[in-house]
């Protein structure tokens, strides 16, 4: 993917209009505030800045590392937790959010942590949902873009490290 050219799928300002509808549903939702967001590292770490300050209502911000074995291993469904959260959770409101949900099984396996901790309730918020390799079902609350395959970078996201900071969703081509 060396030769790889980002192609905008969703422009900044095609983002910045879905966030505010995401953050308006969550606003609906918990008009009073008080949810406690979980972050997931490192790629969500724009959606979840520009998410907060859309819903602009008092809440907890806390982040984790996270990442799976995936399903091709002898290790299948195993989490590898880098950094935990270490915001209690129990009787909290939690929104996990994350970049991108592709084979479902980061989110979900760490969805059923948090369900152990004793939120009030969890919600998911994806950026971006990948549907073409999906595993493990996941229940989005609140998405911004759906997409069928192929691999993005911008706006959070990375490939080797390199294109966090796009403004903009591309697609990258030439693999
Ligand atoms: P999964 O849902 O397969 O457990 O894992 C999702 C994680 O895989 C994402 O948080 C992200 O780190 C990585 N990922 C999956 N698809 C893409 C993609 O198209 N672009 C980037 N940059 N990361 C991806």
């Amino acid at each position: 993917m060396v030769d790889a050219k980002p192609r905008v799928l969703f422009n900044g300002d095609e983002i910045a209009a879905r966030v505010r509808e995401i953050a308006g549903e969550i606003s609906a939702k918990y008009p009073d505030g008080g949810v406690l967001f979980i972050g997931i590292l490192k790629g969500s770490f724009v959606f979840l800045a520009d998410l907060v300050r859309a819903v602009g209502r008092p809440c907890h911000i806390d982040f984790v590392r996270i990442s799976s074995y995936g399903s091709d291993t002898a290790s299948s469904g195993k989490l590898d937790i880098l950094m935990d959260v270490h915001i209690p959770v129990r009787d909290r409101h939690v929104i996990l959010v994350d970049d991108i949900v592709d084979t479902g099984l980061t989110v979900s396996q760490y969805r059923e942590r948090i369900l152990q901790m004793g939120p009030r309730s969890v919600e998911i918020a994806a950026l971006i949902d990948k549907t073409g390799r999906r595993e493990k079902h996941v229940s989005l609350d609140y998405c911004g873009f759906r997409i069928e395959g192929g691999f993005v970078v911008g706006y959070g996201l990375d490939w080797d490290e390199r294109y966090r900071y796009l403004n903009s969703v591309c697609l990258l081509e030439g693999e």
